[in-house]
């Protein structure tokens, strides 16, 4: 549910910013998943694939670059990457690599940001 939410926005995202033109074709949408988004590439995929059903973005490829985290600790002070695990979009709740304590402040990479859309105009 919370791919297809993501998701969800991210098309409506995408048709906003194209509504003051007149597109023929949108061949393709980059997006970059924050390593904190608590979300898979595959799941946006996914979710993708459902909410761009019946939109004119519904035969775009979807481009997904993995964007790293930052952090920032308010116990230690630490400011800087988390700790990349084999799965580090699954940190459903991150911890400081300093104190491993859980008082965290999300800088960096906590969410889907659109980035570009490759379009064909009329
Ligand atoms: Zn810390």
């Amino acid at each position: 549910m919370h791919g297809l939410s993501l998701a969800s926005d991210l098309v409506e995202k995408a048709l906003k910013t194209l509504e003051d033109y007149h597109v023929r074709e949108i061949r393709k949408i980059e997006v970059e998943v924050g390593e904190l988004a608590g979300i898979s590439p595959g799941e946006l995929q996914s979710g993708f694939s459902i909410a761009a059903s019946g939109t004119p973005l519904r035969d775009a490829e979807l481009s997904i670059k993995i964007k790293k985290a930052r952090i920032r600790c308010h116990n230690c002070g630490y400011n800087g990457p988390i700790e990349s695990g084999k799965h580090p979009h699954l940190h459903v709740s991150p911890r400081c690599p300093g104190c491993h304590g859980f008082g965290i402040e999300i800088l960096e990479g906590g969410g889907v940001t659109l980035r570009n859309l490759d379009v064909e105009l009329e």
